[in-house]
């Protein structure tokens, strides 16, 4: 391998992404490198943790523009001479991964989740179908570009590392960004915890929520939903949907109220530590893959829990 650039605007994402590379280039050893756009502490942190972190300064280059991001990162790439871009398959980094691999003529692989060695090749291993079977496959190109899912790996330890100037001649942008501002509303950050409550429509009414907030609450929990709940009801902002159109989460528990388990769904809890189901169908498809389950309804279980938890 001749060398690995990784890239995320995301601090957290990008010490995971250095965490995937120091894995690769285990097998293939290759230079690790970052690109950090306009964010001095970024690049900081990842040179605090052994990285050559190249640092790209020109407010004129806004990370909302893909294009141009792309276009840098090719540029830092190029000039290292790597072989191999990681990005974090999040929205962003999915849209930089189609933009770059076009241009690279890379072989691309989004929303993977880890990687074996198969007959001295790296064979990654991604959801496929919708989530309702897990593929693993081979990069065949010289150059790769591979998008992790957010926590397929934990954040890279070690010291040791560098922050370099990279100087780039920002094109012409075919975006103009008028202005950037922090996502109103919802800020939850259901992917990043460690215990999630979920609520599915087997919560009835939405009057119920506030027990499920106790409940949440006592446990150090986030609340994260199905999709109809967000979607169809609204009860909760669409930042909590778990699953294929929303996030893809890992956490150490989940306890799982009124949810069916279809695969759109399932896709994005399976990998928790261990799940809990509550549900009063006990041959819900949730159950089969849940570590604990609870035949009860709702009404029932969920002041019990309160009470239980108070
Ligand atoms: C392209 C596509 C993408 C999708 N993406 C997603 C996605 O990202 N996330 C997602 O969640 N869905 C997604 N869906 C929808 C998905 O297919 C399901 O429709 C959805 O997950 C069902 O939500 P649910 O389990 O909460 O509701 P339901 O399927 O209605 O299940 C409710 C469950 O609650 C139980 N229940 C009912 N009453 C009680 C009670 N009183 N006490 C206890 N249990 C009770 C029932 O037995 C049932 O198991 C997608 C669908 C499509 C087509």
């Amino acid at each position: 391998m001749a060398g690995i650039l990784i890239f995320s605007e995301k601090t957290k994402l990008a010490l995971e992404l250095a965490s995937a590379a120091r894995e690769l280039s285990a097998v293939n050893p290759g230079e690790i490198y970052a690109l950090c756009i306009n964010d001095q502490q970024e690049a900081a942190e990842l040179s605090d943790r052994g990285l050559a972190a190249y640092l790209l300064n020109n407010p004129g280059l806004s990370t909302a523009d893909t294009a141009l991001t792309a276009a840098a990162l090719l540029a830092l790439a190029n000039q290292l001479g790597v072989d191999t871009i990681l990005l974090s398959s999040d929205r962003r980094g999915k849209e930089l991964a189609g933009r770059i691999a076009e241009a690279w003529e890379a072989g691309c692989l989004t929303d993977v989740k880890g990687f074996s060695v198969q007959d001295g090749q790296l064979a990654f291993v991604r959801n496929a179908l919708g989530g309702a079977t897990v593929a693993t496959q081979i990069i065949k190109t010289e150059r790769k570009l591979i998008a992790f899912t957010p926590r397929a790996f934990a954040p890279v330890e070690g010291g040791g590392g560098s922050v370099l100037p990279f100087e780039f001649d920002i094109p012409a942008p075919s975006v103009k960004v008028l202005d950037t501002r922090s996502k109103a509303g919802d800020m939850v950050d259901i992917q990043g915890a460690e215990r999630l409550v979920i609520v599915g429509q087997g919560v009835e009414n939405q009057s119920d929520l506030s027990l499920v907030e106790q409940i949440a609450r006592a446990l150090g929990a986030e609340i994260a939903c199905s999709k109809p709940v967000a979607s169809d009801k609204k009860w909760l902002s669409e930042e909590r949907i778990v699953g294929l159109s929303g996030k893809i989460c890992k956490p150490e528990a989940a306890i799982i109220l009124g949810v069916s388990g279809q695969v759109q769904f399932t896709v994005g809890i399976r990998e928790a530590q261990v799940i809990f189901s509550i549900n009063n169908d006990e041959n819900a498809y949730m159950n089969k893959i849940s570590d604990y389950i609870l035949v009860a309804d709702l009404k029932d279980a969920l002041p019990e829990l309160v009470k239980a938890l108070a």
